[in-house]
């Protein structure tokens, strides 16, 4: 249906003129392509043996296998960039979300720090995740005014941004023109005509870039497979108002802290039912904590209490808004329904909203957790049974709008797994695009764009998992490595400290397991000595706000016990252990 008619309307324009095209774009990604996770593209023009390049997106991804062990998370392998690193004269962002902007603390200082442009929310996420990186490069980060549509001259580029719609406000997408051809790139997005707390994603201004003429159109495919239209949030927000007019009780409301606007749909019907709220969960903490600092989040004087207030009001006039959707472990939620939460447990009456979608793997443990929590006597709500959460990204219908809209010659399908790049390949043929005129790459591909035309080159630039702990950086292969040369000769230690999330203190002694290296019977001493120094990195590495609890930092606590543990062990033992140290806040 929509084939026909915005097709029709577009091609009754006149056609666009021939345009005179010079050097080449290469276009490479790093990151992003069969697998949710580690989004980074590199834009490099070359005309007469020069050289210039951007980069859109510098995020993080999330171990794949337990195999992993040890490993926090993935980031795009750099090598390539720190070869080109003086062409490099800008990095865009798309919105603040860690798969797009986790990794630009490690990268950022190994490609002599460029400029990042981004929209303001996402600036202050960008620079929020920076507190937690002492020593890296402070960012330049130069501020996209949306509403202004400014274009950025930049070399041989010319960058121009939209308002799309998102989980996150703040979300844009990009138009690149160069003179070797002109891109545009969806950023994470999807259509929102009744959006709640955002405007809808700006479809004029798309169709205005596009009738530049766009030969390449990279777009979002994580729900190319979901047949249909996105339901609006504004249907989420009438079936969550549903559970606040009928719950007699306190409403527990789980979901990812980065779902900012639902956390703003929350609020907000807290305020028109009358019901002080509980923000709990450290990641959930922090974002209402930059959100709110940023003006992004509207709310009454007042509203938000502390856990210990909310028994002295009556049961309707609480909302906990928390973490653990997931079933995480340790999470606010998973606290709560094991009765280890310092304050909360299930009160009968409860009712509790998981709104998220279930990440895949978690189905057996969300299940689990959502049984403990009716035992318990709350009356659970979830996403298959109403709707009360919507994905951040396009279903079908609404990628087939964003296509007709553009109308390019090309399609990359981007940001996600590979059968989800397939569905958007099958939804262009649908819509008669030609079989060569789709690209599905895989990570290090290098499409080489001249006169208009894309071909694969036969080079690859390295794109393999470059893993992250603590805060150290490696190449799986290596780390690996050198952990099992030095396991075999010097053993390990592995270090367990259990923090108090409410008062940043360290719960008991911390555990202390080792293999290999000294009999720990006999080394009470050297043990104590250790926890001891252990000790004093969690005192300065947390945070005192006012009554606030504490801001744990955990990475850097994880790094600081792996560099002063080793060197004090090197300096009584003269041996290397591999140290493993472990956090858990409960
Ligand atoms: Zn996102
Ligand atoms: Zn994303």
């Amino acid at each position: 249906m929509i084939k026909g008619t915005v097709l029709d309307t577009i091609k009754k324009q006149k056609p666009l003129a021939k345009k005179i095209r010079e050097g080449k774009l290469r276009i490479i990604p790093l990151g992003g392509l069969e697998e949710i996770g580690r989004n980074l593209t590199i834009f490099e023009f070359e005309k007469n043996g020069g050289k210039e390049a951007i980069i859109i997106d510098m995020g993080l991804g999330y171990p794949e296998t337990e195999n992993m062990l040890g490993v926090d998370y993935t980031i795009p392998n750099f090598e390539y960039l720190e070869k080109i690193k003086n062409n490099i004269l800008a990095i865009f962002i798309t919105h603040g979300h860690y798969d797009h902007i986790g990794a630009i603390p490690y990268i950022l200082e190994k490609i002599d720090n460029p400029p990042i442009y981004a929209t303001p929310l996402t600036k202050g996420l960008i620079l929020k995740r920076q507190e937690d990186f002492p020593h890296a490069i402070k960012p330049t980060i130069i501020e996209i005014k949306k509403e202004e549509y400014k274009p950025i001259k930049l070399g041989s580029f010319l960058i121009d941004y939209f308002h799309v719609n998102h989980n996150i406000p703040d979300s844009i997408g990009f138009y690149i023109q160069t003179p070797a051809c002109n891109i545009m790139h969806s950023g994470d997005f999807k259509i929102d005509f009744n959006p709640v707390f955002d405007k809808p994603a700006d479809l004029s201004r798309i169709v205005k870039l596009a009738f530049r003429g766009t030969d390449i159109l990279m777009i979002d495919s994580t729900n190319a497979p979901e047949p249909g239209h996105i339901i609006s949030e504004r249907k989420i927000m009438e079936n969550l108002e549903e559970i606040f007019k009928k719950a007699k009780g306190r409403i527990i409301a789980s979901t990812f802290a980065s779902l900012i606007e639902r956390i703003q749909q929350l609020i907000y019907l807290a305020e028109q039912y009358g019901r002080k709220i509980v923000i709990d969960g450290h990641t959930m903490k922090i974002n209402v904590e930059v959100t709110k600092r940023l003006g992004y989040l509207k709310y009454s004087k007042g509203i938000f209490i502390k856990p210990e207030e909310s028994f002295k009001l009556p049961q309707n006039k609480v909302l906990i808004i928390c973490t653990g959707s997931q079933a995480e472990e340790g999470s606010a939620l998973m606290r709560i329904a094991n009765g280890e939460h310092k304050f909360f447990k299930i009160i009968p009456g409860d009712s509790l909203i998981f709104s998220s979608s279930i990440v895949p793997g978690n189905e057996r443990i969300v299940q689990n957790l959502k049984d403990s929590l009716a035992k318990q006597g709350a009356k659970i709500y979830h996403y298959q049974m109403m709707d009360i959460h919507a994905s951040g990204h396009a279903f079908a219908d609404d990628i087939k709008l964003f296509i007709n809209l553009v109308k390019p010659n090309y399609i990359i399908p981007i940001h996600g797994h590979y059968y989800m790049m397939k569905a958007l390949e099958d939804i262009a043929f649908d819509l008669g695009m030609e079989k060569d005129r789709v690209f599905i790459l895989s990570n290090g591909d290098v499409l080489e764009v001249e006169n208009g035309i894309p071909r694969i080159s036969n080079i690859k630039v390295p794109s393999n998992l470059v893993y992250v702990d603590g805060l150290g950086l490696g190449n799986v292969g290596d780390v690996v490595l050198r952990d099992r040369k030095a396991l075999a000769e010097e053993g390990m230690f592995v270090i367990i400290v259990t923090i108090d999330s409410q008062t940043g203190k360290i719960k008991k002694s911390p555990d202390i397991i080792s293999r290999g290296f000294v009999y720990l019977r006999e080394s009470k001493e050297l043990l104590k000595e250790v926890r001891g120094l252990i000790a004093q990195i969690v005192k300065k590495n947390t945070l005192h706000l006012g009554d606030e609890a504490p801001i744990i930092q955990e990475e850097q606590i994880k790094f600081r016990i792996k560099e002063d543990v080793a060197e004090f062990l090197f300096k009584k033992t003269h041996r290397r252990p591999v140290i493993l140290p472990v956090v858990i806040k409960v």
